[in-house]
């Protein structure tokens, strides 16, 4: 790493030193942009400029449980940077929630939104409030609650806020029919709301459908191959982790284990997803009851036990650095040759070299999972224009937006000499559009 990017990372380690998951990514990020730093970028002082927010917003939600007790909660909306666009990116309400994790989600959103092609900024929000086990009356008076101090920072042209873990359609629609109540503005705010109140079909789909596209776009540029026979474990089985199976099967793959939080199923013969995903619609069902359809499955107590399934394909599709060195080496020792983040940022630093060092293909989260931001892109499209595509429509829109986030990246990464790099290649061509923008706007 050279001299300024790494005074800056030296800086920044001190000034946040316990905020993990923001240096992780944040050390990611400065060691593969080195080469494509000019010296028009230090004398601007691009880089720290990118690295902070433009503004975080950190907030207390009150609300009274079934139980007549008054539950407290942080939250956060980081409003990351808006040189392309209004701020976009999910709000994610689990207990692990916490500002480091926001901050994290929040950088690599602005990056993975401006490889989208899409007029789009970079933020992130959520809440340490858990909906699992929630009454329908908490998660309603929960949303509503957050939204009264939110509903302030936020509009269709200022920064739009989606789902992401715990917050699905329904979560998104008591959020926006709050806000639509104290602002009495009916606009697109929200992405990721289900079609009857304005969403875009497909937009479910996007993130698990544009991973799968992604990857045929891989397995087809660095192997001449296809989806067809290859076997694939996922994990995580909320709505990147499903759809990304569903698709994988309907591409020709068999997916033969997935885990949630309680557990890991396995058939090496294939696993049902269709009947996978009636299980999981209800976020309070756990995967072991999936035996009751599939008895010739085998169920294990610990989610971890699927890294060492014998596979070809891995798709880490549940949370942050849920796959560490060990199952990296499992996952090579057992002849797995491509792994594909569906989440942010789900592989270790350790892990992720490991892959390198043993020519692992590896579809870095903000190119690979941009899915779900480009179909939201063409969810704030549809409400502006009044109209709504079809879902063979957004589908179509979301391959070529998949295949054309990868071919840049690729090129990116054969012109910097590191072809198999798309990690370095996806980091470089997100920085070098932002660059080029905040060299246009001046200093601001
Ligand atoms: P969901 O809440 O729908 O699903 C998360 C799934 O992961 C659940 O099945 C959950 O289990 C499981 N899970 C969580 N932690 C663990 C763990 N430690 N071990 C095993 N399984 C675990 O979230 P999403 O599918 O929306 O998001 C998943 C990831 O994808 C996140 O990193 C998110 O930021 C990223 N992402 C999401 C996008 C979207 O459009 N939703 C877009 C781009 C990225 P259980 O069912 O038991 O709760």
């Amino acid at each position: 790493m050279n001299k300024y990017l790494n005074d800056l990372l030296i800086k920044y380690e001190k000034k946040y030193a316990h905020e993990t998951e923001f240096l992780q990514s944040l050390r990611k990020m400065l060691a593969s942009i080195e080469e494509c730093i000019l010296p028009k970028h230090e004398k601007l002082n691009i880089v720290e400029r990118l690295i902070e927010a433009d503004k975080v917003i950190t907030f207390r939600v009150s609300y009274l449980n079934d139980k007549n007790e008054v539950c407290v909660h942080n939250a956060y909306r980081i409003q990351h940077n808006a040189l392309l666009g209004p701020y976009k990116g999910g709000m994610r309400f689990t207990p692990s929630v916490n500002l480091s994790i926001i901050k994290f989600l929040a950088f690599e959103q602005t990056f993975k939104n401006a490889l989208t092609g899409l007029p789009l900024g970079g933020g992130k929000g959520g809440s340490d409030f858990d909906p699992r086990g929630k009454s329908d009356g908490e998660i309603i008076r929960f949303c509503q609650a957050l939204m009264t101090t939110l509903y302030q920072h936020i509009s269709q042209f200022l920064d739009v806020p989606a789902g992401d873990i715990g917050v699905s359609d329904k979560e998104v629609g008591y959020m926006y029919g709050m806000y639509k109540k104290l602002t009495g503005e009916p606009g697109g705010v929200f992405t990721g709301k289900n079609p009857v109140s304005g969403g875009s079909l497909g937009r479910k789909e996007a993130t698990g459908y544009g991973l799968c596209f992604f990857v045929e776009k891989m397995l087809n540029t660095y192997r001449n191959d296809t989806f067809i026979g290859k076997k694939i474990i996922v994990s995580g089985s909320g709505n990147v982790g499903i759809h990304a199976a569903e698709k994988a099967v309907r591409l020709g793959a068999k997916v033969i284990a997935v885990n949630d939080i309680s557990g890991c199923i396995v058939n090496e013969n294939g696993l049902d997803i269709e009947a996978l995903k009636q299980l999981k619609n209800d976020r309070n069902r756990q995967i072991k009851d999936y035996l009751k359809v599939d008895s010739k499955s085998t169920f294990y107590a610990d989610p971890k036990q699927i890294w060492t399934v014998k596979c070809d394909l891995a798709f880490p599709c549940a949370t942050q650095n849920e796959l560490n060195l060990y199952d990296a080496k499992l996952l090579v020792k057992n002849g797995c040759f491509l792994v594909a983040e569906g989440a942010n940022m789900p592989v270790e630093s350790e892990a992720l070299e490991y892959f390198k060092l043993h020519d692992v293909l590896f579809a870095p989260g903000k190119a690979a999972n941009a899915g779900g931001v480009a179909a939201s892109g063409l969810e704030m499209t549809q409400n502006s224009m009044r109209l709504f595509y079809t879902f063979e429509e957004v589908e179509t829109k979301l391959k070529a937006i998949m295949e054309n986030i990868f071919t840049e990246i690729y090129e990116t990464a054969k012109k910097f000499k590191a072809p198999f790099d798309l990690q370095k290649g996806a980091n470089i061509c997100a920085f070098i559009k932002l660059a080029e923008a905040m060299e246009n706007q001046g200093i601001i």
